[in-house]
């Protein structure tokens, strides 16, 4: 078998829950490997075990199927070459020394003995005097015996980049255009903790190496990361990826997406009632691109997105409200059988009644009010009118019918409900006696329409009559009655 030219990674660390930029890159890497016929690869970077608050990385995997973001390589994947696996960070250690070995020997990196404390004070010296905050070197300028010294007082070190300040690079960016990056400008970075644990900068680039990445789309957040990377990249002498800074995701202010933003976490969309094909439909279209038609599959998606016309700002502007009319279309094209599904739990936290309703009387009911709803926990209110009566009086009536109707019509409906058998027959009736009383027909289904569910618009008046039956209909209108 070939080995497939283009390979793109998701490498998210375990330590929250997935938000909307992670899906994004998510997204991306996966749309890229399906267009280019390459492979998506899923790799869990869990090398901080102190903040591993996923163990496993199982909401992020789960996650990625709800989002049918399926991976070729990953967690659960047999590795399809012997030095791609492990996926999980926590079981590449030996891959992480040798690396690191290698870097000592060709002098890439040094050791640095500076404490937490001395290490911040530098930095709050640097920052008084409006230098920017970097590490002064002060451990490069050890003496071997110096070194040798300290390494036998077992004086606790880190490994740090050896960047040469001389130095420049430009990197292919697909956002951004050629990007260049001035060694002279960023900091000797740190490749392993003082317990001996690698940090994210080393890992996730040996593994890339490792894993032969040829295309990393990740935040703009990761843009001055890229640089020290391509610093490894070299000294590792390996020809750099192609990279891509997707623009930050900001909130309608204009500030970075955070936590206290709705929708800023994918749980909070799950839990709204948000469907995963208008939550990738939505990331997908915000960056750029012209569409003719905006609500896409994900199958379409692959084909229509184009990562050369994409933007190249530094953040995008999340719209909630935009994502609520995809959503809205979504639940309005969705499978009926798959929509009654998906609104089941939102529906039974309200009626728990809703849980003995068979989905042949549950479909056609949502089916009625799908499109008067933006998110699936907007369908409890929309079908609160069938569990319970609405209760409706008269002056409710007088709100929306002119008087000199009002009479006749309720005349009229009284005439026609009460003795119903056949709802098409009375209909047909009420529409024939209404021409001839010279009633507007919109008027008398508002009435009824308002008697019965509460509100004047909304689901066509046969559908409404024959869901809620002939006997709960005569019911409902009998009460307006004793609503007075
Ligand atoms: N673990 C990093 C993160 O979650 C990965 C960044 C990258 O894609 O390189 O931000």
């Amino acid at each position: 078998m070939s080995k497939p030219t283009i390979r793109t990674r998701f490498a998210p660390s375990p330590t929250g829950l997935m938000h909307l930029g992670n899906v994004r890159a998510a997204l991306m890497n996966y749309l890229f490997a399906q267009q280019t016929d390459g492979s998506f690869i899923v790799r869990i970077e869990d090398t901080d075990q102190t903040r591993n608050f996923d163990p496993g990385a199982k909401q992020i995997l789960t996650d990625l199927a709800w989002l049918q973001l399926s991976f070729d390589e990953g967690p659960g994947k047999p590795a399809a070459h012997k030095d791609y696996g492990s996926y999980f960070q926590s079981e590449r250690t030996a891959l992480y020394n040798e690396k690191l070995q290698f870097l000592q020997k060709n002098e890439s990196i040094y050791r640095c003995f500076c404490t937490q404390e001395e290490l911040e004070k530098k930095r709050l010296r640097q920052i008084a005097l409006k230098q920017p905050p970097r590490y002064d070197r002060a451990c490069l300028k050890l003496s071997p015996s110096e070194i040798a010294a300290k390494v036998a007082a077992q004086t606790p070190f880190i490994w740090r980049m050896k960047l040469n300040q001389q130095q420049s690079v430009t990197i292919t960016d697909l956002g951004h255009g050629p990007t260049t990056f001035d060694f002279n400008n960023f900091s000797d970075f740190p490749l392993t903790r003082q317990d001996g644990s690698v940090t994210f900068m080393f890992a996730n680039c040996v593994d890339d190496i490792a894993m032969e990445i040829t295309h990393i789309f990740r935040g703009n957040d990761h843009l001055s990361n890229t640089a020290g990377q391509v610093a490894l990249y070299m000294a590792f002498e390996i020809p750099l990826p192609v990279y891509w800074h997707l623009p930050m995701i900001c909130n309608i202010e204009g500030k970075k997406l955070s936590k206290r933003d709705f929708g800023f976490s994918l749980n909070d969309l799950r839990n709204s009632g948000f469907l995963p094909e208008a939550i990738c439909n939505y990331l997908a279209i915000i960056g750029g691109g012209s569409f003719i038609n905006e609500i896409m599959t994900q199958k379409e998606l692959i084909q229509s997105v184009h990562f050369d016309t994409i933007h190249s700002s530094s953040f995008i502007r999340y719209d909630v409200e935009k994502l609520r009319w995809i959503n809205h279309k979504w639940i309005a094209q969705y499978p009926h059988e798959e929509l009654t599904a998906l609104a089941r739990p939102f529906l039974e936290k309200q009626f728990p009644a809703i849980a003995n309703m068979d989905d042949a009387t549950l479909t056609p009911l949502i089916q009625t009010i799908k499109t008067d709803i933006h998110t699936l926990d907007e369908i409890d209110n929309e079908i609160a009118f069938y569990f319970t009566p609405p209760t409706v009086t008269h002056a409710d009536l007088e709100a929306i019918i002119p008087n000199e109707h009002l009479t006749k019509i309720l005349a009229l409906l009284k005439q026609n409900i009460e003795p119903m058998t056949d709802i098409t027959l009375c209909l047909n009736n009420l529409k024939a006696a209404a021409k001839e009383q010279q009633l507007p027909m919109k008027l008398l289904f508002s009435a009824l329409r308002l008697i019965l569910t509460g509100k004047p618009n909304g689901i066509g008046i046969q559908e409404l009559i024959q869901m809620l039956g002939i006997k709960e209909t005569k019911k409902r209108f009998n009460l307006l009655t004793s609503n007075g």
